[in-house]
């Protein structure tokens, strides 16, 4: 078999290029060694997001009271809200899958090997298949990261994988990461019910983002009653009549000990760039697996691309399909196609939510800008109060010479929609004062940016400033 180029790796980034790759004319396959659509689709984003979904409905049944609705207490069937997420997957998937089949694209099942720069080899269990192409591009994505002392086994200790179907709701949850997947996670099991702790090797949840959003989200967790203990360690469980006793070293020094029902480990993910046959051929692989790029995703061997997970942070399934669309466009020969986002959008999907675009204060001071700072509160959005969803903030971070937009930081009802205004306000070299004169729905969650931006410039008119 022989193509324009082969892209290795179905997942977010490698499906959306090989669709854009076809669509540019280039007669394209894809290899996957598991299932169409990667981790987001079948492991990770969708299917994350459908519980998370459901989890909140299933609190909100049980809060509605205080709107006067009266239901009684809600239960939950964990086989049937499995079986309503894996229909979810499985609607994607297939129509992922259409549309690669539909746009011509080859879709081989095997696992993937680059044998020679222009020649991957597939293995499967029909045996050994040979694609060429003239442009490989890499896109296996990542995995989770397992730590000594807590391997998984899908029983005790899970991995985010195991946390998505689980048999039956554990009692009590202990979670080792409070980075967004373990959070995300966390809320899920708490609003249906379970007891969530949450330990944190670094000083702080969410330790990548913003550190007043780290702050805001603790507080949370406090009021939720979900412990978190940050700057410790969990160095390893037994199993006994109780339960299962982790022992965690606390940021004192001292070791304390917690019972559990099941352990969900999501200290981060690790790329996919080591065993493909890339190093023999000389291409670039860090010690860590990831695979070095230039902006228009090429190794350093200049046929052979890489995208997504595999090429390094913010490893989120939107950077993965940029870099996919930027891949393809290069392959087809557009020689300005470049990935150099001005933001790229990081959302979770806690409660309350949490999303940010751009620089936080400390990054923006240290690549040289005068970091301005307007903030606005939900519990002054009308809006928020008729949805009875008050916490939080929006903040817009601007730089004091030129009023233009560096950063959005926010924890609150609908963020994760709220961010895309401020994206493209950021693509676009838009001002504080740009987003403050347009005007806003009311009453909709949006104003709050326009206020933050108001309030950068000591205007706001709903709050004293
Ligand atoms: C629980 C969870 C929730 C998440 N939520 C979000 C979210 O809300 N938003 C977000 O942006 N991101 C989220 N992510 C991250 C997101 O899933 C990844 O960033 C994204 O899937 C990366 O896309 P990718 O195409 O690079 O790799 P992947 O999705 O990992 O896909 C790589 C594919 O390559 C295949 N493969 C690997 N090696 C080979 C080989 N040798 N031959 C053939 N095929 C191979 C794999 O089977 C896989 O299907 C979440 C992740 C998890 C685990």
């Amino acid at each position: 078999m022989s193509f324009d180029a082969v892209v290795l790796g179905a997942g977010p980034a490698g499906y959306v290029c090989a669709i854009r790759l076809a669509q540019l004319g280039q007669k394209t396959a894809i290899v996957e060694s598991k299932a169409i659509g990667g981790v987001c689709l079948n492991v990770g984003c969708i299917p994350s997001k459908a519980l998370i979904s459901a989890s909140k409905l299933f609190k909100q049944i049980g809060h509605a009271d205080v709107m006067g609705i009266r239901v009684g207490e809600p239960s939950l069937d964990v086989a049937k809200l499995v079986e309503w997420k894996d229909k979810i997957v499985d609607q994607l998937t297939g129509g992922v899958g259409h549309l690669l089949a539909k746009n011509g694209v080859e879709i081989v099942q095997g696992s993937g090997r680059v044998v020679e720069p222009r020649k991957v080899e597939v293995q499967s269990s029909s045996g050994i298949q040979v694609v060429e192409a003239d442009n490989i591009v890499v896109a296996t994505g990542s995995r989770p990261i397992e730590i000594p002392g807590f391997h998984f086994d899908g029983e005790q200790v899970w991995s985010s994988t195991d946390a998505l179907s689980p048999k039956e709701l554990p009692r009590r949850v202990l979670i080792i990461g409070g980075g967004y997947i373990g959070l995300e996670l966390g809320f899920v099991y708490k609003n249906f019910g379970s007891e969530v702790r949450v330990v944190e090797a670094l000083d702080r949840v969410l330790p990548n983002m913003d550190p007043e959003l780290s702050k805001e989200m603790t507080k949370s967790l406090k009021k939720r009653k979900m412990p978190v203990h940050v700057g410790a360690k969990a160095q390893g469980y037994r199993e006994t009549a109780e339960g299962l006793v982790v022992t965690v070293e606390l940021n004192n020094g001292k070791t304390e000990e917690f019972t559990c029902d099941v352990i969900l480990s999501s200290v981060g993910r690790s790329p996919n760039g080591g065993g493909l046959g890339l190093e023999e051929l000389g291409v670039e692989v860090t010690d860590k697996g990831f695979i070095p790029v230039d902006p228009q995703r090429r190794t350093n061997i200049s046929n052979i691309y890489a995208i997504g997970d595999v090429t390094g942070q913010p490893m989120l399934a939107h950077k993965g399909s940029a870099e996919g669309l930027v891949a393809a466009a290069a392959i087809a020969g557009d020689t300005g196609a470049a990935f150099d986002p001005a933001a790229i959008p990081l959302v979770v999907f806690t409660d309350p939510e949490i999303a940010s675009v751009g620089l936080t204060e400390e990054e923006a001071s240290a690549q040289g800008f005068e970091p301005v700072v307007g903030k606005f509160p939900f519990r002054a959005s009308g809006r928020a109060l008729s949805l009875n969803e008050t916490d939080g903030w929006t903040k817009v971070i601007a730089d004091k010479h030129t009023d233009k937009i560096l950063g959005v930081h926010m924890i609150g009802p609908e963020v994760t929609e709220l961010v895309a205004e401020p994206t493209l306000a950021i693509e676009m070299g838009a001002t504080a004062e740009d987003l403050a004169m347009t005007i806003h729905a009311h009453p909709t969650l949006p104003e709050t940016l326009m206020e933050a931006a108001e309030n950068l410039h000591k205007k706001a008119v709903h709050i004293l400033n």
